[in-house]
This record gives structure tokens, C-alpha cells and sequence, in this order.
């Protein structure tokens, strides 16, 4: 058993070399600057488990060879990734997500009818220069807007 847990852990390092190195030279190819990406450190904490997961071990190898390039890494807040449009803006509520994401890999927007493939559409979002900020004045753009409904209805 010991043996096997080993041969997969170097399986999933050998992977994540490949799979980042690929990433660097993709970027360095494309000249670019900056690389956005997730900040799981969040759950990293509360969840041992998942400090272990190959997906976080893929972001360090990620962050380390970007960082020999010259190129910046930035972790943004993944809260709203997936329930942006990454076409019009628009930001869905999770109450209303048998609409915007009907099944684990669909997303349609409510407010566009744009549709794309919601692990896509989530990176598009993430890969945006400045999505927090973006992210916040949309969410008080929506509130004034529900506010203003109120009024008028
Ligand atoms: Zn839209």
C-alpha cells in the first residue's frame, strides 16, 4: 500500500511539472505579464485534505516557475466566478441557479442568453484584470437596481 500511495503521489508530481511547465511556456509564448488564478488558501486552511489536493500543489509549482519568468501571480477571491456572465457582467444568486447553470457544465445567462461552458465562462472571469473591484461595483450596480424596483413597484 505504502509502496502504491508513492508511485501515485510521484505520478501526480511528475504531472503537475508537466502540466505547469506547459502553463510558463504557453505564457511566456503569449508575452504575458500576469497570471490569475484562485486563492485556495481559504480552504487550504480549514481542510487538510485538500492542502493536499493535486489542484493547490499545481498552483505552487505554478506560482514558483512563473515567478523564475518574471511573470506576477495573483490569487483572486473565487466567490462569483462561476455565477458571472463573462460576456455582459451580470452577477447570478445562487437561488436562482437552476436557471444560470441547469447542469454542472452549463451556463446560460439570465441577462443575456449568453451560454458557454461554465468551467470556461468561470475562467474567463478569473483570467479578468481587476475582477475584484469589477466584481463589487457590479454587486452594488444589482442592489440599486433591486432597490429601485421596490420603489416603483
Ligand atoms: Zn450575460
Amino acid at each position: 500500500m505504502e509502496k502504491l500511495a508513492g508511485k501515485i503521489a510521484n505520478f501526480k508530481n511528475t504531472k503537475n511539472h508537466c502540466w505547469s511547465r506547459y502553463i510558463i511556456d504557453t505564457a511566456v509564448k503569449n508575452k504575458c505579464g500576469v497570471i490569475q488564478m484562485e486563492d485556495l488558501s481559504g480552504i487550504a486552511e480549514e481542510n487538510t485534505f485538500l492542502k493536499n489536493w493535486t489542484y493547490y500543489d499545481l498552483q505552487q509549482k505554478i506560482k514558483y516557475k512563473a515567478e523564475e519568468k518574471g511573470i506576477k501571480v495573483v490569487f483572486i477571491d473565487p466567490s462569483y466566478a462561476s455565477a458571472r456572465c463573462s460576456k455582459c457582467g451580470h452577477i447570478h444568486r445562487s437561488y436562482e441557479k437552476k436557471e444560470w447553470r441547469p447542469s454542472q457544465d452549463q451556463f446560460i445567462c439570465q441577462s443575456c442568453g449568453h451560454k458557454e461552458n461554465a468551467d470556461i465562462n468561470a475562467a474567463k472571469n478569473i483570467a479578468t484584470p481587476n475582477i475584484e473591484q469589477i466584481i463589487k461595483e457590479q454587486l452594488e450596480k444589482q442592489e440599486r437596481e433591486q432597490r429601485n424596483q421596490k420603489y416603483i413597484s
